[in-house]
């Protein structure tokens, strides 16, 4: 709830005329917008609302507030925050920012342009694998993961890479395998372009022994978002979790983002399987969410349930889905 709302609906307006130091007449209060001696204001308790019958003078906690200390409304929730212990809610507060942030950023259909149709392909594995056996790790993004707090062996176990050139390398690409097969394998954008870029990291992904599918971490800008050729046809994946203590919870169910995140749980909305959560009532529940106006609803239908069913949860968790990624894709490759 937001803290004006709080107010409203938490401070009794008889509270608050006492500490603005308006006094009892004979009748009910004694007004301080005209010259009362007999007490015309009168107050409703269920509605948090006053009003004067004399000169018609009306409001709520937050009004009366401001008139009387002659300060804006903003100044006036501050007081009365102050004064009443009344705090905001911060997984409100992080909800709402979380959500405007994530809004900002692009969906994968606009970086995408359109999906891939159908499954992956031998040939788009061996475009896959290609791409991975030409190119190293560049510098920077070695540097980036040793911050992040990768070693060597890590690195080199999920065989990370980054494209130097990307342009140069997708002519390459397109000379080798034909421009048809690099659409039909995701790998370019409604524009036609390569959707690799310089600052992409490029993740391996592994299913049965050979390449499925190629991850890219975007790390421009301090942005670690994951960005994907689209593949369709890709089953979500949907991990055991039952002896994991934290649970991820995200409602991204387009195929790639669902494979990410080993130890969450994937739940389709319109399938409304939300009863499946009651079983992690006692465990720590993470609802990470998504970025796409889908992902949002997603992450409320989420919230209301567990609110509901009285269950605990902590919005984000992001992070700890990354790492549960990394475990995931080094167990799939071996
Ligand atoms: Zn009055």
């Amino acid at each position: 709830m937001k803290l004006v709302e709080k107010i409203k609906y938490q401070v009794p307006i008889k509270s608050v005329l006492s500490k603005l130091n308006i006094r009892k007449g004979a009748n009910g209060y004694i007004c301080p917008f005209h010259n009362d001696r007999e007490g015309t204001l009168k107050i409703s308790e269920t509605e948090n609302r006053f009003e004067c019958e004399r000169c018609g003078a009306t409001g709520d906690q937050i009004e009366i507030t401001k008139k009387i200390k002659g300060i804006s409304f903003e100044k006036a929730i501050e007081f009365l925050a102050r004064e009443f212990e009344i705090k905001e809610d911060e997984t409100e507060n992080m909800l709402s920012e979380w959500l405007s942030n994530r809004d900002k950023k692009p969906t994968l259909e606009n970086i995408f342009g359109k999906e891939t149709e159908g499954k992956v392909s031998k040939h788009d594995s061996k475009i896959y694998t290609y791409i991975i056996n030409n190119n190293q790790l560049h510098h920077i993004h070695r540097t980036f993961l040793y911050k992040k707090g990768f070693h060597d062996d890590l690195i080199k176990a999920i065989g990370f890479v980054s494209i130097e050139k990307p342009h140069l390398f997708v002519e390459k690409l397109k000379e080798k395998f034909g421009i048809e097969a690099l659409d039909n394998a995701g790998l370019l954008n409604r524009k036609r372009e390569f959707v690799f870029q310089k600052n992409n990291l490029i993740i391996p992904f592994f299913e049965e022994g050979s390449i499925a599918f190629l991850a890219g971490w975007d790390i421009a800008g301090g942005k670690n978002e994951f960005t994907f050729p689209h593949h369709k046809g890709i089953k979500t994946f949907i991990p055991v979790i039952e002896t994991k203590e934290n649970i991820f919870i995200t409602g991204d169910f387009k195929a790639c983002f669902a494979f990410l995140k080993n130890g969450c749980f994937s739940i389709i909305p319109s399938q409304n399987n939300m009863e499946a959560l009651l079983k992690f009532k006692n465990k720590k529940i993470f609802v990470c969410g998504e970025k796409n106006e889908m992902g949002n609803q997603f992450v409320r239908k989420v919230i209301k349930f567990l609110s509901e069913h009285g269950i605990n949860y902590i919005i984000g968790g992001f992070e700890h889905c990354f790492e549960d990624y990394f475990d995931f894709i080094l167990k799939k490759k071996s």
